[in-house]
C-alpha cells in the first residue's frame, strides 16, 4: 500500500470490480474510472460501471435498455450511474426505457 492515492470521485460507488486478471491471473491495478489493468501482461478488464461508461461513449444517446443488454448490467444500477451523475445518458431514453412495455 505504498503507492501515492489520488482522491476518486467514484470510489464510494465500484461495481464488480475485478481483482484478478482474466488472462494470467495476476492482481489487477485500478487505472480510474472503472478500468483495470494488468502490469503483468498489460491486460485491461473493466467493472461494471467501466463497461457502461465505454459503451455510452461509443453510442451516444444509446436508451438504458439498450445498455442493459450489451453490457450485461442491471437497469437498477445503471440507473444508480446516471442519477450519480457518471453517465451521459439522456433522460428521455431513461423515460424512455421505462414506459417501453406499453
Ligand atoms: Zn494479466
Amino acid at each position: 500500500m505504498g503507492d501515492l492515492k489520488l482522491p476518486d470521485p467514484f470510489e464510494d460507488e465500484i461495481y464488480d470490480r475485478p481483482l484478478l486478471c482474466d488472462r494470467c491471473g495476476k492482481m489487477l491495478k485500478y487505472m480510474g474510472i472503472g478500468e483495470y489493468k494488468c502490469e503483468a501482461c498489460g491486460y485491461t478488464q473493466y467493472d461494471a460501471y467501466g463497461l457502461v461508461r465505454n459503451y455510452v461513449e461509443r453510442n451516444p444517446g444509446v436508451n438504458v435498455l439498450k445498455v442493459e443488454k450489451v453490457t450485461g448490467v442491471s437497469r437498477k444500477v445503471i440507473n444508480g450511474m446516471v442519477k450519480a451523475g457518471k453517465l451521459d445518458i439522456k433522460a428521455g431514453s431513461m423515460k424512455l426505457a421505462e414506459e417501453m412495455h406499453d
